[in-house]
């Protein structure tokens, strides 16, 4: 038997099917191990043959991996295959998202691990000096057998002295790690309300594949979710759950484990390699039938899908940022064809892209309305910051927020307080009268460049002169960023001495379970104030919360980027959703410099309809997606020569293109990329909008062929971060 082999080397020159004997019993997706180029490197079966016109005195034989199935299965073939070839990126490179990386590298090992206990009484023991043996000893005296790696980490060293005298036996287990054991909690189970009933009901019966479910926070998505799931297992069948980042929603994962148990897995980058070898390996033997993941988990290796849900559809974190550089959706959609299934996509505030289409009958639409708790959504009430300049409090907390974070404290309920801070925003706002420097022709916010001393438009390269006052009211009082989550935590414990206060951003939040502890201490009330930042927004339900300050709601409007208007319009709505979630009413209390702006009064009533029309004549007008495509190609290598050598030859050929099929594009221009160098990496970009997306196979292929060892070519469709 022949077969067509990938060797798992990323690298362009690499990046074809080679031809190997192999044993007769061979099945495709199978993990071999070929001699290639005088060593020896994984790789995977693709498909199998009778004959090959490849000589035969210089066919070498590929080694069988025996892992009791096939790594990959069909169907993962076939869409890696598919993402190969729409992304025009290396095979080898592609099937890497399908496959754990010890999978890969072929270093499954064992699943042993060792454990320590105590084999003679403690009483009979001798100490002397050495004080963590006896800790360890101790420790092993309360809780018995214990991990070694555990025990390791906190008494280094003193395991070994005490096996050698005789203290302790160390004996290896098959374990099957269980990376999430601390999250256990009671399930409890609800009676659908009438609207999770319709909900659950339509995706069941709506023949159409992808379902949007619009429902306000706090009405009860998650259960329409776990139904649907609950269901699927019924019937044998697996399921993916994706939630935009897994480490933010341990209560999530507690309650799908509560009801699930082993039959979930969890996938996520936090975990250690070994434990997501585990995960995917239940998945892949179907011992677990419901993979729980962000964006990765898409690619888990179930058959037999009845249903693929994507919690907050709108989620930046479903773009990949590296290459291939895929986006979620369109692989979810991919596989929910396969197996004939339903798409479910679910949030509050849809992204207008997905909104549109979902109006446009393509995609169906189910409504839910209504807080399960039957309460009004949060009230919000607007604090103008220009006044409380004016009026002489420079502080971060407004009057309003100060009277509010009073009553809750002396009510004993909890608030969080969220600082819209995602990146470093680099726009100039005006402190008195909330001006900010937009560029004239596509309305989106400019970007202060250090480096040239000037403002620059992301989308269209155009450049302004740096302003000494604002145009608007001629107040001196720029500013660039506001003030740091750590500065505000500070601040607060000064005015509300007794306060206990909790501070999550990414400095606080380290480890897998940092999150989770940070969480889990605000929701046994431990702390009366959560201060965050957009790691706060999401998902959480603490019942206790009464009151949600947004201490800069203006901030992410002024991101240069066309989606900056509704991710602010989200980012109010999520943040806003964690007040008054159970039997109390909810206060939201949202600082601006900018009171009248229109995107904060449609998240003030709540009325996402009203933001959707708005959005989406704006896009139609200024020609952004969804009614256009933004492409850029990004050029990047160290050598600052051979990376512009390789810009021209991607130039040149796409501005072939262009003048071929200028009727597709809205837009063409280089220049150079906004942040020069990343990382010691020279960046170079051309930035197109094209009307019609059919000459995007052929921009991949352009950039696919210029692509080199030491110069990378990547494409980019509507990137959420054009610096
Ligand atoms: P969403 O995801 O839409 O913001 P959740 O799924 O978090 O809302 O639900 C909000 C709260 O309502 C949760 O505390 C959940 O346990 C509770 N809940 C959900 N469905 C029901 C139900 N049918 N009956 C009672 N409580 C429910
Ligand atoms: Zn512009």
């Amino acid at each position: 038997m022949i077969a067509e082999v990938i060797v798992d080397i990323a690298s362009g020159e690499t990046d074809r099917i080679y031809d190997y004997y192999c044993d007769d019993n061979a099945v495709v997706g199978s993990r071999v191990r070929a001699p290639f180029g005088g060593k020896i490197v994984p790789g995977f079966i693709m498909r199998l043959k009778e004959t090959t016109d490849y000589p035969k005195e210089k066919l070498k034989g590929v080694f069988l991996c025996d892992d009791g199935l096939p790594a990959l299965n069909k169907e993962c073939l076939q869409l890696a295959e598919k993402i190969t070839a729409r992304y025009r990126v290396p095979k080898a490179l592609t099937l890497r998202l399908f496959l754990p990386s010890e999978m890969r590298t072929g270093k499954v090992r064992e699943r042993l691990r060792s454990y320590a206990q105590l084999c003679i009484p403690f009483e009979d023991m001798v100490f002397g000096r050495a004080k963590k043996q006896r800790a360890a000893a101790e420790y092993l005296r309360d809780n018995g057998k214990t991990d070694c790696a555990l025990l390791n980490a906190e008494f280094p060293a003193a395991l070994k002295e005490l096996e050698k005298k005789g203290y302790v036996v160390i004996t290896k287990e098959q374990v099957l790690r269980d990376p999430y054991k601390t999250l256990d909690r009671e399930n409890v189970l609800h009676v659908l309300s009438d609207d999770q009933k319709r909900a659950v009901q339509t995706v069941e019966t709506d023949e159409r594949t992808v379902q949007l479910l619009h429902g306000v926070t706090g009405s009860g998505k998650t259960e329409v979710y776990l139904t649907l799931i609950a269901k699927c297992l019924a019937q044998g069948k697996s399921s993916i759950f994706l939630v935009p980042e897994i480490s933010l929603t341990p209560q999530m994962l507690s309650q799908l484990r509560a009801r699930f148990g082993r039959n979930a897995a969890i996938l996520h980058s936090g975990l250690s390699a070994g434990e997501r070898f585990d995960e995917w390996w239940r998945l892949r033997t179907g011992e677990a039938k419901i993979a729980i993941g962000a964006r990765s988990a898409i690619f888990a290796p179930m058959e037999n899908l009845g249903v693929i849900i994507i919690d907050e559809e709108h989620d930046g974190s479903y773009v990949s940022e590296t290459a291939p550089r895929y986006n979620t959706f369109d692989v979810a959609l991919l596989r929910a064809k396969y197996n004939r299934c339903k798409l479910v996509l679910g949030s509050a505030t849809p992204s207008a892209d997905t909104y549109k289409r979902a109006k446009d009958g393509e995609f169906s639409l189910i409504r839910m309305d209504k807080r399960i708790n039957k309460k009004p959504l949060p009230e919000i009430v607007i604090a103008d910051m220009r006044r409380e300049v004016r009026k002489g409090n420079n502080s971060a907390f407004s009057l309003a927020l100060k009277e509010e974070l009073e009553k809750c404290l002396s009510e004993d309920k909890q608030a969080i307080l969220f600082l819209n801070r995602r990146g470093y925003s680099q726009t100039v706002i005006c402190k008195e009268c909330g001006y900010v420097a937009k560029c004239r022709s596509c309305d989106v916010s400019l970007t202060y460049h250090r480096d040239e001393d000037c403002l620059k438009c992301h989308y269209c390269g155009a450049k302004y002169g740096m302003l000494s006052a604002c145009p608007d009211c001629g107040g001196k009082k720029l500013s660039y960023a506001g003030t740091g989550t750590q500065r505000i935590a500070a601040d607060l414990q000064k005015l509300y001495p007794t306060a206990r206060i909790l501070r999550m951003d990414n400095d606080t939040t380290s480890g897998k379970e940092g999150h989770y502890k940070i969480l889990k201490q605000f929701g046994e009330k431990k702390a009366d104030i959560l201060v965050g930042t957009q790691m706060i927004a999401k998902g959480h339900d603490f019942p206790s919360v009464t009151l949600v300050g947004i201490l800069d709601a203006d901030m992410s409007l002024h991101f240069s980027d066309y989606r900056s208007r509704e991710r602010t319009f989200q980012l109010i709505t999520q943040v806003s959703g964690r007040s008054g979630r159970a039997e109390e009413k909810g206060k939201v209390v949202l600082q601006t410099f900018d009171p009248e702006n229109e995107v904060l009064r449609f998240a003030c009533a709540y009325d996402y309809e009203g933001f959707y029309q708005s959005e989406i004549s704006l896009r139609a007008a200024m020609a952004f997606p969804p009614f256009s495509k933004i492409v850029r190609v990004l050029v990047t290598g160290e050598d600052d020569g051979k990376t512009l050598e390789t810009l021209k030859t991607v130039y040149f050929e796409l501005e072939r293109l262009y003048t071929e099929q200028s009727e597709k594009f809205l837009f063409f221009n280089k220049m150079r990329s906004p942040i020069k160098r990343i990382q010691n990496k020279f960046r170079y970009q051309v930035l197109m909008r094209l009307s019609d997306t059919s000459v995007l196979p052929q921009i991949y292929a352009v950039c696919a062929e210029a692509r080199t060892r030491d110069v990378l070519v990547s494409v980019e469709e509507n990137p959420a971060n054009l610096s």
